[in-house]
């Protein structure tokens, strides 16, 4: 157990729990489900007016192009919303980086898009935790931080509050990259792995495909012979995924698209899924495995694949230097009279992506709740301060406040 310094209490004092509580009814009261391009421009305005009463300069930054694939096959330019930057002491020579998303899972024809109050201490809705209520202990924690007399020039940071977190971050990526590099750490406010607190440490990765199947199509009745199942050619493919999986590598065959009429063989297939690999050693194990696959399917159906994708969120290993990190977490916890634990977490989020940056992270540092990304979910309110007052801490303490 440690205590607090007298400067670390006041820092503490100062966060004002209503004022966040506030924030977060408001920003949750606008739908901004991840393809919702006008509910995002609204938030973001709103967002960059609250981050405003830090220092620094607030931008808006627009989103990188990202391509998908149509379930015909073609390749499609995906919209998305911009992103908010806050960069403060841009030159200072240590620095940190904090992020959050202000897009969440529910499109805007969604039912769940109200708030409620659940008890006195549990407010449900859209993003309370996932994670409006993680921005909103962002904002307060850099508040408090900046409030201590003692924030010294030597320190700055960037804040990244991108809208595209929830569909894998592709229209984030290149400016989470640009962002963490030279950070000497990173704090992402991803709600708790469990209601009580508990952090999550490794993470395994996530990559999404799609696999576009090109066969040729002739008459069922007439001709079959003369055609080449793009189904199911998808079909074998998505068994020999399958049978790719194992240990350390889960993959998911999700959605196969494609065929026509009952009497045409199918001339096109598109195959989706998803993998898992849990180190970067069963990255590489798959990267090994799908291109012979891939010819494997390709010749014993007499079909062409083209395969689109790869792997958004890389593992997320915890490195000695992240082991650090959250051990410094877990003692300002401590010194907070939290009890601060971690466990390793099959999700992804970009905390991910900043580890693979050599960058150690601490991604889930929003708010205590749960049932996220259903209708269920809930944010516990007692621990918007609560957080605040760890990040202000941990910032505090990183930046040789002790
Ligand atoms: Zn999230």
């Amino acid at each position: 157990m440690g205590t607090l310094a007298a400067t670390e209490a006041a820092l503490v004092e100062g966060i004002d729990a209503a004022q966040m509580l506030a924030n977060v009814e408001q920003w949750c009261a606008i739908n901004t489900g991840t393809r919702n391009i006008p509910g995002l421009a609204s938030q973001a305005a709103l967002l960059a007016d609250a981050f405003a009463e830090l220092p620094g300069e607030v931008r808006l930054v627009p989103a990188a192009p990202v391509e998908a694939i149509a379930a015909d096959g073609r390749a499609v330019q995906i919209e998305h919303g911009a992103h908010l930057v806050l960069s403060v002491r841009p030159h200072a020579p240590r620095r940190y980086l904090l992020t959050g998303h202000m897009d969440t899972v529910y499109p805007a024809d969604h039912p769940f898009q109200t708030l409620t109050w659940l008890d006195d201490e549990t407010l449900g809705g859209p993003g309370t935790a996932d994670m409006k209520g993680g921005i909103a202990v962002i904002l307060a924690a850099l508040k408090a931080f900046e409030a201590a007399s003692l924030v010294s020039p030597y320190v700055g940071y960037d804040v990244l509050i991108n809208s595209d977190e929830e569909t894998g971050s592709l229209a984030s990526a290149p400016l989470i990259a640009e962002l963490a590099r030279a950070k000497a750490a990173a704090l992402t406010y991803e709600p708790s792995a469990l209601p009580d607190g508990t952090l999550a440490g490794a993470r395994g990765g996530s990559g999404n495909y799609s696999a576009i199947v090109t066969g040729r199509s002739a008459h069922a009745g007439r001709n079959p012979q003369d055609g080449r199942n793009a189904v199911v050619a998808a079909a074998d493919l998505a068994l020999g995924l399958k049978a790719l999986s194992g240990d350390g590598l889960a993959i998911n065959p999700a959605r196969i698209d494609g065929g026509s009429a009952n009497n045409v063989v199918p001339d096109h297939a598109v195959l989706r899924f998803n993998i898992r690999p849990r180190g970067e050693e069963d990255a590489t194990r798959f990267a090994a495995a799908i291109g012979p696959l891939l010819r494997e399917v390709e010749l014993a159906h007499e079909v062409s694949i083209h395969l689109h994708g790869g792997i958004s969120r890389p593992p997320k290993p915890l490195t000695p230097e992240a082991e650090t990190l959250f051990e410094l977490v877990r003692k300002c916890g401590a010194a907070l009279g939290q009890s601060i634990r971690w466990q390793n977490s099959g999700g992804v989020c970009d905390g991910n992506n900043i580890a693979a940056l050599g960058v150690p992270v601490v991604d889930t540092m929003g708010v205590r709740g749960g049932a996220i990304h259903s209708p269920q979910e809930y944010m516990i309110v007692p621990s918007l301060a609560e957080r605040a007052a760890l990040s202000a801490l941990v910032l505090h303490r990183l930046s040789g406040g002790e």
